[in-house]
């Protein structure tokens, strides 16, 4: 079997590509050796040969400044008999030549059989870009295959290419040339480090040590030959003799020679003719106009997910609850019924009835990525953020962050700059992610009112929800200012971000992306809610004082019978009976020892607004955030606030009342609550992963502290002030 790697700069069609070569037999792996997840999948090649394809991170070099790039270099430059990889594919965008061309000069040096795959030829047909792929491949000695890997058109090409290039093991001719100077130094270093021992430095590797001053390269030199290495860097560095740095001095040689091998390969027809996808980007991309649009196509995102899901959920609903009427007439009373219904239904039916939005959100956003209008929001985001001193690397993994914080935290690998990287880690967990959104349904369907503002045209609801979906990125902004002049303090570097061409979006990229969230997200509610829950019923129950339940049975005896006489009718005595059952079961969950800790922990969330309930059921979903919802399914059905049949959490909490009749939740408080929720860190995956990601329980502590305060002091901001104007 042969191994064969795919490397290509982002957004140049790789995932596209890797799909239509290796279908459905992907595996998702980890690198040997580092928890870098990839990609492999096997495809026959026309010849029979077996492959293994890998998929390498998408880098624009093999400068190796971050994480990702160095397992690139890693992978490519490997040179152990067993695991070497035995060709390249690389993938090209036929648009944008002139850069993805730079990658390709590195990848010469690697001197393993490459074919270079000249993808998005269809938009270089509508630009009017010419491209003479035979003419590119005699130049550069390697197979150059026009594709399109969206329409699948060129694959085939691709694979006899490939089959050829492996048998051959044909490498490429042409190879930048460097000032002698700098080539010097190289076999100088190379020279040097050659020692007992050691494997002798190839030069490719050799030149980025040079070059990349606290590079991958560098620090592993110096990990591998001793301290003593930064300084013999730092001599040969400045024996090249050029008062430019060596990076500036090495990128002019190679666009030098992308420039000879481009001339004469590339035609661009006229560029007057502006093209219509240029047309809608002066709009989408426009300071003014693209902001509002971007406004406008997310609040009607908001909105449609409001409206569209209701049908669904509507029936989920009713589905739970009719599971939970008929277990309680099935079961005897008694704690496992009341695990089973209070518990167990009641909790994670309040979680799964959020499947219909968490649809139809990954729906609506794989949509705008796979059209292409993300990138266009990432680029009027990258001016905002630039503006404010911050990266616009950091973009995708805040955007990522809005799906869930553990892959945005991931993402921010890609940053190669360490402070840029990690304050885009400590506020990625503020963007709102999936977890949080059946929070704010909740609360929204229940208190604030199903009406329009603005003369019709907004519905308060879906407005509400756009605003909590905003505070924590508007809140991230101070914070990623405070820690880059603080304890992460230093410039952050340029970003470079190519625009896709405008498609109609792949329908199966897209439902495939839906469903591994939807999959995701019942796989969460079935394990980790499930225990949560359980763990939560059974603190809500437990204790079960005998007292409670003989002073109520007594109370019930003593209840008139119904007579003739009209002491007490039938009716009066039913009301009388569920009212008793109601406080019985108050008095039970007040006595449990979740009642008796909501009680100690009471006076931290009295300024907020909150019962001791919330308060409880907050701290209940520390692992989880979605945990509040079912804690307080079952917090307020075992308190007996919630009709047992109806199972509707709307009413369980519209009817929620403190010990003096007074509603417990009123606007401030919902808004309250869901301002904590927006802020605060109560996801131990996320914290997992980011001490994953720092190394260092210290950033995840303090990523937990910064939001535990935020969340809390925003909390009872939005309550006083909602106080204030009479809500
Ligand atoms: P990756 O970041 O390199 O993995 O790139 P993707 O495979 O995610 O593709 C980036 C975007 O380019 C997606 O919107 C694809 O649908 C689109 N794309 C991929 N191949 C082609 C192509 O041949 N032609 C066009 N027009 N678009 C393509
Ligand atoms: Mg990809």
């Amino acid at each position: 079997m042969s191994r064969v790697a795919l490397i290509g700069n982002p957004n140049t069609g790789k995932t596209t590509l890797f799909n239509a070569l290796t279908g459905l037999s992907q595996r998702v792996g980890n690198y040997p050796g580092v928890t870098v997840e990839h990609k492999t999948g096997s495809l026959a090649l026309p010849n029979g040969v077996p492959v293994e394809l890998v998929d390498l991170p998408g880098t624009y070099s093999l400068s190796a400044a971050s994480p990702d790039e160095a397992i690139a270099v890693d992978v490519l430059f490997d040179d152990n008999e067993t695991s070497r990889i035995d060709g390249v594919v690389a993938i090209l965008d036929a648009s944008n030549l002139r850069r993805n061309l730079y990658l390709v000069s590195q990848l010469l040096e690697a001197k393993r059989p490459l074919v270079i795959a000249l993808n998005m030829m269809d938009v270089t047909v509508t630009r009017g870009i010419r491209i003479d792929a035979i003419r590119l491949s005699s130049r550069l000695g390697v197979p150059v295959i026009p594709i399109s890997a969206q329409r699948r058109q060129g694959i085939d090409d691709l694979r006899v290419a490939l089959a050829d290039t492996l048998a051959s093991s044909g490498r490429g001719i042409s190879t930048v040339s460097l000032p002698e100077s700098l080539r010097q130094q190289v076999s100088e270093l190379i020279q040097q480090t050659a020692s007992e021992g050691h494997r002798p430095l190839t030069a490719p590797e050799a030149l980025r040590a040079l070059v990349d001053e606290d590079g991958i390269a560098e620090q592993r030199l110096i990990a591998d030959r001793g301290p003593e290495m930064a300084g013999a860097l730092q001599h040969l560095r400045a024996a090249v003799g050029v008062s430019k740095p060596l990076s500036a001095v090495e990128s002019e040689s190679r666009y030098a020679w992308i420039q000879q091998i481009m001339d004469g390969c590339v035609e661009h027809e006229e560029e007057l003719r502006s093209s219509r996808s240029d047309q809608v980007d002066r709009v989408l991309t426009h300071r003014l106009a693209g902001l509002l649009a971007f406004v406008a196509v997310s609040s009607l995102v908001f909105q449609g997910i409001y409206t569209w899901s209701a049908p669904l959920m509507d029936i989920i609903e009713g589905g739970f609850a009719s599971l939970g009427s008929m277990v309680s007439h099935l079961m005897p009373e008694g704690a496992l019924r009341s695990m089973v219904v209070d518990g167990v239904i009641s909790g994670v039916g309040g979680v799964v009835i959020f499947l219909p939005q968490i649809a139809l959100l990954f729906l609506m956003i794989s949509i705008m990525e796979d059209c292409g209008y993300m990138a266009r929001a990432a680029l009027l985001m990258d001016r905002l953020l630039g503006k404010l001193g911050l990266s616009g690397r950091s973009f995708i993994p805040l955007l990522s962050s809005f799906a869930c914080a553990v892959p945005g935290v991931m993402a921010a690998r890609t940053i190669a700059d360490r402070r840029d990287r990690f304050v885009t880690i400590l506020v990625a967990p503020l963007m709102s992610c999936s977890a949080r959104l059946p929070v704010y349904v909740l609360f929204i369907g229940a208190f604030i009112p199903d009406r329009t503002v603005l003369g019709g045209w907004v519905g308060l609801q879906g407005l509400t929800l756009l605003a909590m979906y905003s505070v924590g990125a508007v809140v991230a902004v101070p914070v990623a200012l405070f820690l880059r002049l603080t304890i992460l303090r230093g410039k952050s570097s340029p970003f470079l971000l190519e625009l896709p061409a405008y498609n109609w979006p792949t329908p199966r990229t897209v439902l495939l992306r839906v469903y591994e969230s939807c999959r995701a997200f019942v796989v969460r509610a079935g394990s980790v809610i499930l225990t949560a829950t359980i763990v939560m019923w059974a603190l809500a129950y437990y204790p079960r004082s005998a007292d409670i339940g003989a002073q109520y049975d007594e109370a019930r005896n003593n209840l008139p019978a119904v007579s003739a006489e009209g002491r007490m009718s039938g009716e009066q005595r039913d009301r009388a009976l569920k009212q008793l059952r109601r406080a019985k079961a108050a008095a039970y969950l007040e006595a449990s020892l979740l009642g008796q800790a909501g009680h100690f922990v009471q006076p931290v969330f009295e300024p907020l607004g909150w019962d001791w309930r919330i308060g409880m059921a907050t701290l209940a979903s520390f692992p989880a955030r979605e945990i509040v919802i079912s804690a307080l399914g079952t917090i307020y059905s075992l308190g007996g606030d919630q009709d047992e049949t109806s199972g509707d959490m709307h009413l369980g909490l519209k009817n929620a009342t403190h010990a003096n009749g007074a509603p417990v939740f009123t606007i401030p408080v919902a808004l309250s609550v869901m301002v904590f929720f927006a802020l605060c860190a109560q996801c131990m995956s996320t914290l997992a992963v980011i001490q994953r990601e720092t190394r260092s329980w210290g950033w995840a502590a303090f990523s937990f502290t910064y939001m535990t305060v935020l969340a809390y002091a925003g909390a009872w901001g939005v309550y006083r002030m909602g106080m204030w104007l009479g809500w």
